[in-house]
């Protein structure tokens, strides 16, 4: 479909500008042009490894769903704006489409030699970055890229919207109790609405996937047999892993970090983060994992998402990781960073509510699903406090059920100030949630005061944030943990050897009971659970593993 009314996209706040003379002399120099026709493909969506064009004369569209009955019309780009977005840099499969509209001439760089450019040239690196972040945040907004089918009730739709949300991969959710396209698009597919959900990833009828077949079918890094000859591994690319990975890899370490659902961990599940260094009017802690994944692999680090650490052996100097896939990496140096994950209620039927109504972020995906309806929110940290300032602006009424006497035993002033000042917030204190209501949803929340008067909170659904258990299974017994099984680190970690002793070596600061592996972040035992703080320990995790590297 060549678009009828062909009129440029407005440049907003940077997602689409337009390369000067001299950038573009630059980037001729390393590409070669061409000519282009009405309706000529550029790139694909679904197609990996693309050129890097820029539009020398005539428009580019870019469209959604092509060759599909919801083709659609996204951007239209003339001379001297530049295509693609992010997945161009990451590897990911392109998620549109780009057709040119009309005779003109595209300048194609090969992926490779735009790296090179960027390396080079920051104030060009930073315009490129900045627009491929925005565009993601555009296609994210617009529903563009997959589709997932299903009912808003099934388990496994809400994993792989979560999936799909915790890893930025751009998605339509088409709910089939709420959305007639749903049915539509079942039909087109020939699918039936009990054999959802499904999933289309470019053109691909997915049925039920794993988040790995997901991940594969879209293009994020798999966890390959063998990583041989790295130097690092990093397990957990939350703030602490990923600032270990910027730091490895850009000092020279050959670097694997690998994640078990996405990159950002809990912050990456963070609305707005207003207290991290450097960014006063807050940053969105996707948006922030987003840039470190970046600005890791500029230095050559390599992710594997999803890749579940399960097991680790001692082998002489070696570690082994072996993970949930059956592969395993062996290296000297091993920085731990899998932070904590969410504890749950005690109520009775959890695990049923938990399939549809129960969440323990509260990211867009959450916010547009429950919009206009009410809410509960339970915690009393900075946590609660944040959803309730987001989840505010899209949900009917929300309702704040805090253990504590007062919102200032644990919430920071600066939230206690936003959320007193929200018109459609009330606030419980001196609650707790004793039962969830409701026949096949969450219809209300039963609670009691102090007093153990018990009230009913209306809320089709519940957020969660009573705080986190340390995710240290998959250790084993191999490193020192504390009674609360976060890892013992520096001089409070006692020796796991067969004779109890050191064998005379002196541990550092963030190094665990065993030589050349690492605690950092949300996982250290006496943490101080800050995303500053754990990027802080990620960075000088990285001096400390070349100090013992080189002492033995
Ligand atoms: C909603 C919310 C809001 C927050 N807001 C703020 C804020 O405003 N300011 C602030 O300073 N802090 C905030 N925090 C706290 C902050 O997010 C954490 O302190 C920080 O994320 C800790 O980073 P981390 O890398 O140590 O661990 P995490 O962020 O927990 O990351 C750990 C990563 O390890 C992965 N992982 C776990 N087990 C395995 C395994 N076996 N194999 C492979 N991977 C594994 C997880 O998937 C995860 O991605 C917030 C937390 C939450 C939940």
């Amino acid at each position: 479909m060549i678009p009828e009314r062909v009129e440029e996209t407005p440049d907003l706040q940077g997602a689409h500008p337009r390369l000067s003379e001299a950038q573009i002399a630059a980037l001729a120099a390393l590409g070669h042009g061409r000519a282009t026709h009405p309706g000529e493909i550029l790139f694909r969506q679904g197609q990996r490894d693309c050129d890097f064009f820029v539009v020398l004369a005539g428009n580019v569209a870019v469209v959604d769903g092509y060759g599909t009955p919801e083709e659609r019309v996204i951007g239209v780009h003339g001379r001297g704006r530049f295509l693609g977005e992010l997945s161009l840099l990451t590897g990911e499969a392109s998620f549109y489409t780009a057709m040119a509209a009309d005779a003109g001439e595209v300048l194609a760089v090969p992926v490779d030699r735009l790296r090179e450019l960027i390396a080079g040239d920051p104030a060009f690196g930073d315009l490129v970055l900045r627009a491929y972040l925005l565009r993601r945040s555009i296609l994210i907004g617009l529903g563009a890229g997959l589709r997932i089918v299903g009912s808003r009730y099934s388990p496994d739709a809400r994993r792989l919207r979560e999936f799909a949300a915790r890893n930025r991969l751009p998605f339509r959710w088409l709910d089939l109790e709420a959305d007639p396209a749903a049915e539509a698009l079942l039909r087109q597919v020939g699918v039936t609405p009990d054999e959802t959900p499904i999933v289309i990833a470019h053109g691909r009828l997915l049925r039920n996937p794993s988040n790995a077949e997901l991940a594969g079918a879209v293009g994020l890094p798999a966890p390959r047999t063998r990583h041989t000859g790295s130097d690092l591994v990093v397990v957990g690319a939350g703030p602490a892993g990923l600032s270990a990975g910027v730091y490895g890899a850009s000092e020279g370490m050959r670097t694997v970090i690998l994640d078990s659902t996405a990159a950002g961990g809990q912050a990456g599940t963070s609305s707005r983060i207003e207290n991290y260094l450097g960014f006063p009017s807050g940053i969105s802690g996707a948006e922030l994992a987003e840039r470190a994944v970046l600005q890791a692999r500029k230095f050559g680090a390599t992710f594997a998402v999803p890749a579940r650490a399960t097991a680790i052996t001692r082998d002489d100097r070696n570690y082994t990781i072996g993970l949930g896939d059956g592969t395993s990496v062996t290296v000297g140096s091993v920085v731990i960073a899998t932070g904590a994950s969410y504890r749950r209620l005690d109520v009775p039927r959890l695990e049923f509510f938990e399939q549809m109504s129960v969440y323990y972020a509260a990211s867009q995906a959450e916010a547009l699903l429950w919009r206009g309806d009410p809410v509960a929110i339970v915690g009393g940290g900075n946590s609660a406090g944040q959803a309730t300032v987001f989840l505010s602006g899209h949900a009917a009424r929300v309702t704040l059920i805090v253990r504590e006497p007062d919102l200032g035993v644990c919430m920071s002033r600066y939230l206690i100030d936003q959320v007193e000042r929200l018109g459609n917030v009330q606030v419980l204190l001196r609650t707790e949630v004793r039962e969830l209501l409701g026949d096949q949803a969450l219809e209300a929340v039963a609670v009691d005061d102090r007093t153990g008067a018990r009230g009913i909170v209306e809320a089709r659904a519940l957020f969660v944030f009573i705080g986190a258990t340390a995710c240290t299974g998959w250790l084993g017994g191999l490193v020192d943990l504390d009674d609360h099984g976060f890892v013992r680190t520096g001089e409070t970690a006692r020796s796991a050897d067969a004779d109890g002793g050191d064998n005379g070596w002196q541990r550092s600061v963030l190094e665990a009971s065993q030589p050349g592996i690492f605690a950092v972040g949300d996982v250290r035992s006496g943490s101080a659970k800050r995303v500053a703080a754990a990027v802080g320990e990620g960075a000088m995790a990285i001096r400390l593993a070349f100090e013992r590297a080189r002492a033995t």
